[in-house]
């Protein structure tokens, strides 16, 4: 069902009509030569998939006539990457860690929560790309639907790679494709250098572990999981939020 219609109107990838309207025009030739001598920078995939490719797994698990989330597709705005991490009551309690990277929320599922312990490694396991809009997303799915249960906004802001800078979005998906992937989050209740390792990469099992990385954010020995047990964006407990 929904096979047809919902992508109408989707302007088509980036790039086809440029390659397209390009011509043999010899006049052009010398705005070319004065052109300042670039290599086109070599990339072993687009740097944009686009979110309706990126989505389908995530799409085809849900019925969206059943459940409120949302289907995605839309483009964030603004130059800063979004960042969330949902607490989720599904069948087992987990904290779904989220960021931005080529129109899409990377996405974990980190049994334990995040620790500011940076001697505490945390696996998290990596699931389906979600929609950007999924970072507004509190309330409850159904039960029987995929993920059913109650979903709390725990933490949201953005982030960016360390240090930031105009090429933070290159640097953040290269440490992404590498498998050790570092940035910073500037979070209400996350703040401070961060990295995801990779720890397999086989298509059954995507783990990784979360760490933080030793700054003045970080505090050994604390439970930011236990002490912080409201939404960030409502500040309702888990029982509100499934009660609706
Ligand atoms: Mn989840």
């Amino acid at each position: 069902m929904a096979t047809k219609g919902t992508k109408a109107g989707r302007p088509a990838r980036a790039g086809t009509k440029a390659k397209a309207a390009v011509k043999k025009t010899p006049s052009k030739k010398t705005l070319a030569n004065t052109a300042p001598a670039k290599k086109a920078a070599p990339r072993k995939k687009p740097a944009t998939k686009s979110a309706t490719t990126a989505l389908a797994e995530y799409r085809r698990k849900r019925d969206f006539t059943r459940t409120r989330e949302p289907a995605g597709g839309r483009a964030s705005e603004g130059a800063r990457l979004a960042y969330v991490i949902q607490k989720h009551a599904a069948s087992h309690l987990h904290f779904d860690l989220r960021l931005e990277l080529d129109g899409v929320m990377k996405s974990w599922a980190v049994p334990k929560g995040p620790s500011l312990d940076p001697t505490v490694k945390r696996l998290a396991m990596q699931v389906e790309d979600h929609p950007i809009e999924y970072n507004k997303f509190e309330g409850t799915i159904p039960e029987g639907e995929y993920g059913g249960g109650t979903v709390m906004l725990w933490d949201r802001g953005t982030y960016t790679a360390p240090g930031g800078g105009a090429d933070a979005e290159d640097v953040l998906r290269r440490g992404y494709e590498k498998g050790d992937f570092k940035f910073e989050l500037q979070g209400k209740r996350l703040r401070g250098s961060w990295v995801l390792v990779r720890i397999r990469r086989d298509e059954e099992r995507r783990q990784w572990l979360l760490i933080k990385h030793r700054d003045e954010y970080a505090h050994e020995g604390a439970d930011i999981v236990a002490e912080e047990t409201t939404s960030v964006a409502t500040g309702r407990s888990m029982e509100e939020i499934a009660e609706g």
